[in-house]
C-alpha cells in the first residue's frame, strides 16, 4: 500500500483502520489520533497541504 493518507497535523503516516477524518474546503483529512482531529477543528491546520 502507497496511499497512506498523512495527518496534516503532526505530518505522520495514518496506517489507522478507521482513523478520525475531517471535510475541509471539499477534502478529506484524516488524523491519527483524536487529538491531532481535535487540533485541525480548532483552527486551520498551518501544515494543512493545500
Ligand atoms: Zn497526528
Amino acid at each position: 500500500m502507497s496511499n497512506v493518507p498523512q495527518d496534516p497535523v503532526c505530518g505522520m503516516p495514518v496506517t489507522r483502520i478507521d482513523p478520525p477524518s475531517e471535510n475541509y474546503r471539499d477534502r478529506v483529512f484524516w488524523f491519527c489520533s483524536e487529538v491531532c482531529a481535535g487540533l485541525f477543528r480548532a483552527g486551520p491546520a498551518p501544515n494543512t497541504p493545500i
